[in-house]
C-alpha cells in the first residue's frame, strides 16, 4: 500500500491541479474522493476520478472543462446536481457534497446540500469515504473521518455509520460490500456481516439489472468463489439464485454420501478463473451453472450409489429462466453457456471410451468453443483423494492431445459435411423439403463416423446411399 507521501506526489498530475485552482477561483473546497482515493492507496487501476465539491458540482465542472479547453466536453444532469468532464482517457466526475435522509416508505432519498463531512459519511464503506484536497491551502491533505486508511491496511470492509441503517437505506451496498471483499480479497467486519444478514430481504426492493452489475463485477475477479460463498452465508443466495442455494449440503443414505455440489462448484469455479485471465464472464456462469440441475436428478439405488442422471441437459434446459430472472442476457451468450453445461461431462467420458469418431463429433458439436469447454472439463475434475485426481489428469491430458492431433489432420473447428444442402437439391431434383435435411444429417453422421471426414467421393456414396432409402433417384450425376 501506498504512503500519504507518495499519493501526493501522484496528485502532481495536471488534471488535479485544474481542478484545484478552478476550485480556489469560485472559492469552493474541493476533493478528490471515493473509490479513486482507495484505488491510489492500493496502487489498483481506477477508471474514473470522482470529485466532491462544497458548493455545485455542475458549475465547477463546466469552469473545469474551460479552463481545459480544447478536447474537454462536459454534461450534467441538473436533476442529480452531477456533472461530467471527459478529457482524452480521463473521466472526470463532479458532484456538490451532500447530505441525504432516507425514509421507511420510500426508496429514494430527500437529498439536500451539505457540509463534506455529511457526503463523507453517506458513502457506503470507510475506504470509500475518504477524500484528498485539491485546494492550494491543504493540497495533498487527506480528509479520513472514519478510519477508512487503518480499515484499507487490515483489509476491512465496514460501513460509516450503523450498517443497519446503512443497508436498510440502500440494500445495494449488501452486495457492494460483497463485491470489494472479492475483488480486494477483503474481510467484511464483524458487525457489518451480521448487519447484512439482517437486512437480507431488503435485496427484494433493488432492481435485478443492478445486482446483475454486481454479480459480474464478483465474477470476474481473481477468486470469485469468495463472493459466491459470502452471498450463500449472509442469507443473500437463497433470495435470488435459490437454484444454486440447493446445490449446498450432503444427504447420506446407508452411509453412502455425495459431494456437496456447492463447494464442489465453488473450485470448478475458481480453477477455471484462474486458467481464463482476461474474464471471459461467460465462461465463469458456466462454471457457475455447470451441475445446477444435480439437485433435481439426483437418485440414490444400492447398486449404482448415488446418481445424477441427465443433469447437463436438464441443466441446460435450466438457464433460459435462470438468466430471466438474473437480467442476464438472452442472446448468443446464453446459448454459448447452455452449450457449455450441455457438453460438460462428454470430454471425461471420452476418458474411458477414447475413440477418434467420439473426439471428432465432439469437435464438432462444440465449434468454435471447444477450447473453453476443455478448460471448463478440466477445473471439473476435482476430489479429495490427490490419486484419483492425477489419474484423471493424465488421462484427460491424452484426450487433449488426440484431439489437438485430429483436429491438425482433418480441420474439423468449422467443419461442414463436403456436401451441403443446395448440392443434395440439385443431385436429386428436389426443392427443400425434410429428405433434404435428413439426408444431410445421414452424410454428416456417418461422416464423423469414418476415418475419412473431408472424402468427397466417400461424401458423395453417403448421400445417394440415403437418398435410395428415401425412394429418391439422382437426376444429375455431379
Ligand atoms: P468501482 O468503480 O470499482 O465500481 P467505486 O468505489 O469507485 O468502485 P463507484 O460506483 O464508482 O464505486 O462509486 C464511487 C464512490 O461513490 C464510491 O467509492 C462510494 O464512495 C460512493 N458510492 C457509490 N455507490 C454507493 C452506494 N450505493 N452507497 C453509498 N455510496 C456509494
Ligand atoms: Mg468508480
Amino acid at each position: 500500500m501506498l504512503t500519504l507521501k507518495e499519493i501526493q506526489k501522484q496528485l502532481e498530475s495536471r488534471i488535479f491541479h485544474i481542478v484545484g485552482e478552478t476550485a480556489d477561483d469560485m472559492g469552493y473546497e474541493c476533493y478528490v474522493v471515493g473509490g479513486y482515493v482507495r484505488d491510489l492507496f492500493l496502487e489498483r487501476h481506477s477508471k474514473d476520478k470522482d470529485f466532491v465539491t462544497v458548493g455545485s458540482g455542475i458549475e465547477l465542472a463546466k469552469a473545469v472543462a474551460k479552463r481545459i479547453g480544447k478536447g474537454a466536453h462536459c454534461s450534467y444532469f441538473q436533476n442529480f446536481g452531477t456533472a461530467q468532464v471527459k478529457y482524452r482517457a480521463d473521466e472526470l466526475e463532479f458532484v456538490g457534497a451532500r447530505k441525504e435522509s432516507y425514509r421507511r416508505d420510500s426508496r429514494n432519498p430527500i437529498v439536500e446540500n451539505g457540509t463534506l463531512d455529511d457526503d463523507l459519511s453517506r458513502r457506503d464503506f470507510t475506504i470509500n469515504a475518504m477524500a484528498i484536497s485539491l485546494n492550494a491551502a491543504n493540497y495533498g491533505e487527506l480528509v479520513d473521518r472514519f478510519g477508512g486508511l487503518d480499515d484499507l491496511a487490515a483489509g476491512v470492509i465496514r460501513t460509516p455509520l450503523d450498517p443497519d441503517i446503512t443497508f436498510s437505506d440502500d440494500p445495494l451496498r449488501m452486495f457492494r460490500a460483497i463485491r470489494f471483499a472479492t475483488q480486494l480479497n477483503f474481510e467484511i467486519a464483524p458487525n457489518t456481516f451480521e448487519a447484512i444478514r439482517r437486512n437480507a430481504e431488503r435485496i427484494k426492493i433493488l432492481t435485478r439489472e443492478r445486482i446483475a452489475t454486481e454479480l459480474s463485477k464478483i465474477m470476474c475477479s481473481p477468486m470469485p468463489s469468495i463472493g459466491w460463498k459470502l452471498l450463500r452465508d449472509a442469507g443473500l443466495l437463497k433470495i435470488f439464485l435459490p437454484e444454486l442455494e440447493a446445490m449446498a449440503g450432503v444427504e447420506v443414505v446407508n452411509g453412502r454420501g455425495h459431494k456437496d455440489n456447492f463447494y464442489h462448484t465453488m473450485e470448478v469455479l475458481d480453477k477455471v478463473a484462474a486458467a481464463d485471465t482476461n474474464c471471459n464472464e461467460w465462461l465463469r456462469w458456466g462454471a457457475l451453472l455447470h451441475d445446477i440441475a444435480k439437485p433435481q436428478t439426483k437418485r440414490y439405488d444400492e447398486k449404482a450409489g448415488w446418481t445424477f442422471h441427465n443433469h447437463n441437459f436438464v441443466g441446460a434446459k435450466m438457464l433460459p429462466r435462470i438468466f430471466r430472472n438474473l437480467k442476464l442476457p438472452l442472446d448468443e451468450r446464453l446459448k454459448y453457456v447452455q452449450k457449455l453445461v450441455e457438453l460438460h461431462m462428454r470430454p471425461i467420458a471420452l476418458v474411458e471410451e477414447v475413440t477418434d469418431s467420439a473426439i471428432r463429433r465432439l469437435i464438432f458439436e462444440a465449434g468454435d468453443d471447444i477450447d473453453d469447454l476443455m478448460i471448463l472439463c478440466r477445473a471439473d475434475i476435482t476430489s479429495k483423494n490427490p490419486e484419483k485426481v492425477r489419474r484423471h489428469l493424465e488421462n484427460f491430458e491424452m484426450v487433449l492431445e488426440k484431439m489437438r492431433i485430429i483436429n491438425e489432420k482433418d480441420n474439423l473447428r468449422n467443419w461442414q459435411p463436403p456436401i451441403d444442402g443446395n448440392e443434395i437439391m440439385a443431385i436429386f431434383g428436389i426443392g427443400q423439403c425434410r429428405a433434404v435435411g435428413e439426408i444431410k444429417n445421414y452424410e454428416k453422421d456417418q461422416l464423423l463416423e469414418s476415418e475419412t471426414p473431408n472424402d468427397r467421393e466417400l461424401a458423395l456414396k453417403l448421400v445417394l446411399e440415403k437418398g435410395a432409402s428415401l425412394g429418391l433417384t439422382p437426376t444429375l450425376r455431379p
